[in-house]
């Protein structure tokens, strides 16, 4: 990292499906030498005030953030709000909405590993291994299967079961593109299109996605994230300057044993690039 500037805008606190909570993810920001840091939990804001709290106690910049489920044609998209208000009725209220189809869908998921792995209490591990029950998600599943000896990694759980065709994945529909760049606006946040080489378009679609999300409003695309390959990296630098798109870095850090990249510890934004953190005062 040199002397360039430690933006981390992109992790999970357990309130999502990450395992640290809201202050010592801050702790562990400062003491990875993160000079601006998001907290981005899936579809909740209720991690922010802890981590507000705490960032103001050690004196690390705070951005507060969400990372939001949308669904383009049969694939998930994160797109993830920076600066929004952490107490926004409207943001607030859309995403409890969103979220409420969350238990029906664990419940298909545990019906459905129940048949294919002989785990019978995956719904209750998945709910123990949660910090919010509001929030269940595939990654709780992955670790209750590790727990239970049926995979020796969440990597391979996704692998075998959670991903799309797999045997324990079930179909969900999110949030759509307009509504998540409009919900993050109304909070007073910027839209960050999140890890876009994760996602299995056809380059056409992806274009078109990349062009709407624009359109839309869209103010960012995450270039350095730990879910890319140093190709993505030089890939999405130019898709963020063809497309006029601000670009943001972050980690993506969930936990200490399960992710690639600790909070802070990616490269620097590729030079030419305009960092969306210009825009977050
Ligand atoms: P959900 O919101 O329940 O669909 O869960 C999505 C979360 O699962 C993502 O935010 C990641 O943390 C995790 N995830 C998705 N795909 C994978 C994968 N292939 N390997 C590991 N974790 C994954
Ligand atoms: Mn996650
Ligand atoms: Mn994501
Ligand atoms: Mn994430």
């Amino acid at each position: 990292m040199s002397d360039a500037f430690n933006a981390d805008l992109h992790c999970h606190s357990l309130v999502s499906d990450g395992t640290l909570a809201p202050a010592t993810l801050a702790r562990r920001a400062r003491d990875n030498g993160v000079q601006l840091w998001a907290l981005t939990d899936h579809d909740e804001l209720g991690g922010l005030r802890e981590a507000a709290s705490a960032c103001a106690e050690i004196g690390l910049r705070f951005v507060p953030g969400v990372e939001v489920s949308v669904s383009v044609d049969d694939q998930t998209v994160h797109v993830v709000g920076l600066g929004v208000d952490a107490t926004h009725a409207g943001l607030l209220r859309e995403l409890q909405r969103m979220c409420s189809g969350r238990d029906a869908r664990a419940r298909r998921m545990a019906q459905s590993l129940r048949e294919h792995t002989g785990v019978d209490d995956a719904y209750e591990g998945a709910c123990r291994m949660a910090g919010n029950p509001a929030l269940i998600s595939r990654t709780h599943f992955a670790r209750h299967l590790v727990e239970r000896g049926v995979c020796s990694s969440t990597a391979e759980v996704f692998s075998r079961y959670l991903t799309p065709g797999k045997p324990g994945y079930v179909e969900h529909a999110w949030a759509s593109l307009e509504q998540a760049v409009q919900w993050i606006h109304d909070a007073g946040g910027l839209a960050v299109l999140a890890h876009p080489g994760r996602y299995r378009f056809t380059e056409a679609r992806e274009r078109e996605m990349l062009g709407r999300f624009r359109d839309l409003g869209g103010e960012g695309i995450e270039v350095i994230t730990a879910s890319h390959s140093a190709a993505d990296w030089r890939k999405y630098a130019g898709i963020a300057r063809e497309f006029g798109l601000r670009a943001s870095r972050g980690s993506d850090f969930h936990c200490p044993r399960e992710s690639r990249c600790d909070l802070g510890r990616l490269p620097a934004l590729p030079e030419g690039l305009a960092p969306i953190w210009d825009l977050l005062h």
